[in-house]
């Protein structure tokens, strides 16, 4: 053995580096590859700790989703208000009671037929519209909820969803309820609930008449797909 070579025999091994995948939750830098995580379980823990923006720092809990795994729908919503904050599932608050209803009237069950999460995973400070940064640290986590319920089907729910998952594609009135192709999927623009709590209106044309035509129209595809497989 050479002198170097004794040498090396004094040093302290150094600690393990960590994984790469350990380091996702701490900075948006860091990529997640498809298939990063084999289970819900996995990312939930990931983004109970995470801090890849700021929204880490004042949220109760992270906000992963609620349903069936295995849902051939999909609905994304904007981020987490407070009941949601505090409960940890989407869509508990005034505008998720509307959603269940919205969804019961063609016979649609949240536990049954689909799976609900959000672009943004941390309640935005005074309910306020996630950023384009937050949203975009926050993504790669939904393409992975995606790549693990596979839904046929994804319906989502007002501009923000829309703008956070496929880029904007214009304004809603113009875009809800036309199914538009995204990475092998098929996805609806649907008002959000909150935006029909404040225009109730239930007149031909108005938006809850818009909301019924769109979600028959879900239901007859779901039927559709269900029929071939
Ligand atoms: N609004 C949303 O977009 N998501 C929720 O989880 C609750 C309200």
């Amino acid at each position: 053995m050479n002198s170097d070579s004794q040498l090396n025999l004094f040093e302290l091994e150094s600690s393990p580096k960590p994984e790469l995948n350990d380091l996702i939750p701490t900075d948006a830098k860091i990529p997640i590859p498809p298939g990063t995580y084999p289970s819900m379980v996995e990312l939930a823990q990931h983004c109970n700790q995470c801090h890849r923006c700021g929204l880490g720092d004042t949220r109760t809990h992270a906000v992963i989703g609620r349903g069936n795994l295995e849902a051939l729908i999909m609905i994304v919503g904007e981020a987490p208000g407070q009941n949601e904050d505090e409960t940890e599932l989407p869509f508990v608050g005034r505008s998720g009671k509307l959603l269940e209803q919205i969804l019961a009237s063609v016979r649609l069950d949240t536990e049954k037929d689909i799976y609900i999460a959000n672009i943004a995973k941390c309640r935005p400070p005074e309910n306020r519209t996630p950023t384009a940064k937050e949203m975009a640290a926050c993504k790669p986590y939904l393409f992975e909820q995606i790549r693990l319920v596979d839904p046929k089907i994804i319906l989502l729910t007002g501009a923000t969803a829309v703008k956070g998952l496929i880029g904007d594609q214009g304004s809603m009135t113009s875009i809800r309820g036309k199914w538009i192709e995204w990475e092998g999927r098929l996805c609806m623009p649907i008002f959000h609930p909150s935006y029909l709590l404040r225009n109730p209106s239930r007149d031909r044309g108005g938006p809850k008449w818009m909301m019924w035509q769109d979600i028959q129209a879900v239901r007859a595809k779901y039927d559709e797909i269900r029929n071939v497989n």
